[in-house]
C-alpha cells in the first residue's frame, strides 16, 4: 500500500543536521505515527514521504523553508525567568518552554539574569537543513473517524 493522502503511516525516523550530527532518533523511542496530508508533521518530510510504501528506507535532505523556516534575526525576548519551563536552573543554551497565547513554545536560552533571561524565539531547528533516515514500518487507509478528526487513534495516536 502507498502513501497517500488519508493514510495511517508508522516510521522510524533519525534526524541529523547538516554536519551529519544526530539531533534525535525515533529508534531510541516508539515509532512515529501520523495521518499523511493533515499537516502533522514538516512539509518536506510529508511531501517524501508522498507514494513510499512499507518496508522502504531512504534519506532525505530538506531545505529550512520546507521544515522549520528561516531563522529570523531580532528574534531575543527578555522574559521573567519564572516564565520558563523544563529545567530548575537555567544556563546560556539550554532549551525552555514558555507559553504563548498562540501554545507553548520553545526557546533558546542566551543569557541569565537574576530574575530576567533573554531567550532567542526561533525554532532550535529554523534555519537548518535537516536529513531524515526513514524506514516505513507500516502504512493502512484511515478509518472514517480518523479522517473527521484529523489525527490518528490507537497505538501511536489519540486515546479518546
Ligand atoms: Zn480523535
Amino acid at each position: 500500500m502507498q502513501i497517500t493522502h488519508q493514510h495511517v503511516v508508522r516510521f522510524h525516523y533519525t534526524l541529523k543536521d547538516d554536519t551529519g550530527e544526530v539531533i534525535e532518533s525515533s529508534r531510541d523511542r516508539q515509532p512515529m505515527t501520523y495521518l499523511h496530508g493533515h499537516n502533522a508533521i514538516i512539509p518536506g518530510l510529508e511531501k517524501a514521504l508522498e507514494g513510499k510504501t512499507q518496508g522502504e528506507s531512504f534519506s532525505v535532505t530538506i531545505p529550512p523553508e520546507e521544515a522549520y523556516g528561516p531563522r529570523r534575526e531580532n528574534a531575543v525576548q527578555r522574559v521573567p525567568i519564572k516564565h520558563l519551563q523544563g529545567a530548575k536552573k537555567w544556563k546560556p543554551g539550554m532549551l525552555a518552554w514558555v507559553r504563548t497565547e498562540q501554545g507553548p513554545l520553545q526557546v533558546q536560552v542566551l543569557k541569565v539574569g537574576k530574575f530576567m533571561a533573554d531567550v532567542d524565539i526561533n525554532h532550535p531547528l529554523a534555519g537548518k537543513a535537516l536529513t531524515f533516515d526513514i524506514e516505513v514500518l507500516g502504512v493502512r487507509a484511515a478509518t472514517p473517524e480518523e479522517i473527521d478528526h484529523g489525527h490518528v487513534h490507537g497505538a501511536g495516536g489519540h486515546h479518546h
